[in-house]
């Protein structure tokens, strides 16, 4: 990569209105002691858990694409939607706070069969802390749907609301991840390094579809693996490309070819924020090896899916392979027994 493209890109990323609300460049990590154990290849870790608004995670670097967005429309509000233990909602909420909006969140009962402590603690306690107004909403509607009917009603009330999709993902979302692309580039370029894979957790799609974009502009051939966590391999594909596409589209004009997304949905296990035993075991790998927290909806998934690909022999021991950690670990807290008991 040369200086050149680099300059360009960030020409690209400065004509799209931005706020600050991200601790950057996030610390790219060697783990010694995890790639021992799993005799792999050489494991780094990039932490985008440690954004830094309210315990941090992906969201952040797509809130400052999408509250600049907001405040440009003269929002005075922000209305979005997740699961219960949403880290999109919570991240949103602080950056509405941190900007003096006020926010509104609808919240899916995703996850069946969870105890009672799933809806107050972690994210849900943290959300309260921000001051937001939730309501719930039971498992299957069309929650970007209802979140948009819910900005309308306040529009009816003389609210100037702003939509933000579930998970921010949305093509100016996504940009915080060309913005992620365009760093990890850099920190490569500076330490010499020239990883052979990159594996992150997929779920709404802006974060893979960011990546692959910013790889996409800057002409970097690295291969982006996505571990799903909700969907069938397919179905995540279109969802990845469709939004990698609008978003390279805001970029430049090469056009993006569909094999560039890669999702392997080998790691879901019963559904949704369902730990599978794996993902309990990544949890507590990372966790004993390298003092890092992973969740159990996301992160956890995404390194079970890396630990699954070494030992299955899709990863083999040669090189070196980045996990970008999103973030996550103030769910642990509503999963506390199981883990424990795990
Ligand atoms: C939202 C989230 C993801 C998934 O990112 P998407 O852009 O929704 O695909 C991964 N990890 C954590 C911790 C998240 O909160």
């Amino acid at each position: 990569m040369t200086n050149n493209k680099e300059t360009i890109v960030k020409d690209i990323l400065s004509k799209f209105p931005r706020v600050k609300l991200c601790h950057q460049p996030t610390a790219l990590e060697e783990m010694p002691r995890l790639t021992e154990v799993l005799g792999g290849p050489r494991l780094w870790i990039k932490r985008d858990d440690c954004t830094g608004l309210a315990t941090g995670g992906n969201k952040t670097r797509k809130l400052e694409f999408l509250m600049a967005a907001a405040l440009e429309a003269g929002a005075d509000i922000v209305v979005t939607q997740g699961a219960v233990q949403s880290n999109h909602v919570r991240q949103t909420a602080a950056a509405a706070c941190k900007l003096g909006l006020d926010c509104y969140a609808l919240l899916e009962r995703r996850v069946a069969g969870r105890n009672e402590k799933y809806e107050q603690t972690g994210n849900v306690f943290f959300d309260q802390m921000f001051n937001i107004e939730i309501e719930f909403r039971p498992p299957g509607l069309d929650m970007n749907d209802e979140a948009r009917q819910a900005a309308e009603k306040l529009r009816s009330r003389g609210r100037n609301a702003y939509f933000i999709p579930g998970g921010g993902s949305n093509e100016t979302g996504a940009l915080g991840y060309v913005s992620s692309a365009q760093e990890l580039l850099h920190q490569l370029e500076q330490t010499n390094l020239n990883p052979k894979l990159i594996v992150l957790s997929t779920g709404s799609a802006g974060t893979q579809a960011g990546m692959v974009a910013g790889f996409h502009a800057l002409g970097c051939d690295i291969p982006i693996m996505g571990i799903s966590v909700r969907q069938s391999t397919n179905i995540q594909i279109d969802n990845v490309y469709k939004l990698a596409v609008k978003t390279a589209g805001l970029l430049t004009d090469k056009p993006l070819s569909r094999n560039k997304i890669l999702v392997d949905d080998g790691y879901v296990g019963e559904g949704y924020g369902i730990p599978t035993d794996g993902t309990l075991e990544a949890i507590k790998m990372a966790a004993h090896n390298e003092g890092i927290l992973l969740d159990p909806v996301y992160s956890g998934k995404g390194m079970a899916g890396i630990i699954g690909q070494i030992r299955n022999g899709q990863i083999n021991s040669n090189g070196d392979v980045v996990f970008l950690h999103t973030g996550g670990a103030v769910s642990l807290f509503a999963y506390e027994d199981q883990i424990l008991a795990g």
